[in-house]
């Protein structure tokens, strides 16, 4: 630290993204990201002439891609809001309206709680009940900004739409933001209820089922005064968050919605299948509703096994939190990624069995 860092800083706690190791090549399991290309017509949408035009700014406003995605599930132009990763539309977020407090789940996305630290703003983690699921109760009457992420992560759970109904009804003086970043992977959207609430947000990314985590683009849902706002902060801010690539290619993205059903029933499918395999070698796994399952063995540590997976070039995630240690939070892959994965830990489980 230079002796130049603001002290509001000086004890920050920055996010630690999943490792990308470099030393030799993982099958890469740990950071929810898609195991399949962008589809074909996405990677042609870059041509030369395209990045000759690089020399010119992009669209600020984004506007082609917003009418996309309008036109796509259903609203207004004036109702989305683009964002370099859905990171970003959080974190402006919590800027434009964390000041009363936010609240989120204990064990959730670790990045809220690095936004409430950056902008010092009082939030409070309120604990998953013992399933690991959301007692939306918790979350109804709060008189600050609620976060939720449905489907959850790491854990996977979601809620019913009444339950998230219910905590953004009783909130109406407060932001409820609804992180769906992995919804399309079999969970319910709040999208379809927008209209009747003037205090949600909704954000999505293109990280997960559209293959482009890479392509930093993420995108959210919010009545016009609420998307007003976040043009007003990303104006402050950063104006051209998104350069012409990477609009070039959400455009490409979402003209290619089958490509990526088709890409998502295909991870549902291999979910089922992880799922059937783990549970038949004695692991608890939670049902999950994301292209990423949680699972814990009581034949092994969660950290042991998240080891002797890496040293066989099988990258998963673990987290140290005491409350989730055993788990680890697999991202689901091709097939033959979750077959190498499942015969792997097969291996190190019986030779882990003298040891018991
Ligand atoms: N929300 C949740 C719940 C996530 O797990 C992630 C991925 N790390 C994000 C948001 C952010 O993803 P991105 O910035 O790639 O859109």
């Amino acid at each position: 630290m230079s002796r130049f860092l603001d002290a509001r800083y000086q004890a920050l706690q920055a996010y630690t993204p999943g490792e990308q190791p470099r030393d030799m090549v993982y099958i890469k399991l740990n950071t929810n990201e898609s195991p399949y290309p962008p589809a074909p017509s996405v990677v042609e949408a870059i041509t030369a002439g395209e990045v000759e035009l690089l020399r010119l700014y992009s669209d600020p406003t984004g506007k082609e891609l917003k009418e996309k995605l309008a036109q796509l599930y259903g609203v207004q132009p004036d109702m989305v809001f683009l964002s370099n990763g859905s990171d970003e539309v959080l974190n402006f977020a919590f800027m434009a309206f964390g000041g009363d407090g936010v609240t989120f789940p204990d064990i959730t996305y670790g990045f809220y709680e690095v936004f409430g630290d950056l902008y010092r703003i009082p939030y409070e983690k309120i604990p998953l009940k013992e399933d690991f699921s959301i007692d939306h109760t918790d979350f109804c009457g709060k008189e600050k900004m609620v976060v939720i992420a449905n489907p959850n992560a790491p854990t996977g759970l979601s809620l019913p739409l009444g339950q998230v109904e219910r905590i953004v009804a009783s909130n109406p003086d407060h932001l409820v933001l609804v992180d769906e970043a992995y919804v399309d992977f079999g969970g319910e959207s709040f999208l379809p209820l927008i209209g009747k609430y003037d205090n949600l947000l909704i954000t999505r990314t293109f990280s997960k089922s559209r293959c482009l985590a890479g392509g930093r683009l993420g995108y959210a849902f919010g009545n016009p005064e609420i998307i007003a706002d976040l043009e007003k902060i990303k104006f402050s801010t950063n104006p051209y968050n998104l350069d012409r690539l990477t609009l070039r290619l959400g455009v490409a993205t979402v003209e290619a919605e089958d490509y990526y059903r088709e890409a998502c029933e295909k991870i549902q499918k291999t979910r089922a299948w992880t799922t059937a395999q783990l549970e038949s070698l004695g692991f608890q796994v939670l049902p999950s509703l994301t292209n990423f399952v949680f699972a814990k063995t009581d034949k092994m540590d969660g950290k042991a096994l998240y080891l002797a997976l890496k040293q066989r070039g099988i990258l998963v995630r673990h987290f140290t939190n005491p409350r989730i240690c055993q788990f680890n939070r697999i991202t689901i892959g091709t097939l033959e990624q979750m077959q190498a994965l499942i015969a792997a830990i097969q291996e190190i489980l019986e030779g882990n069995h003298e040891k018991l």
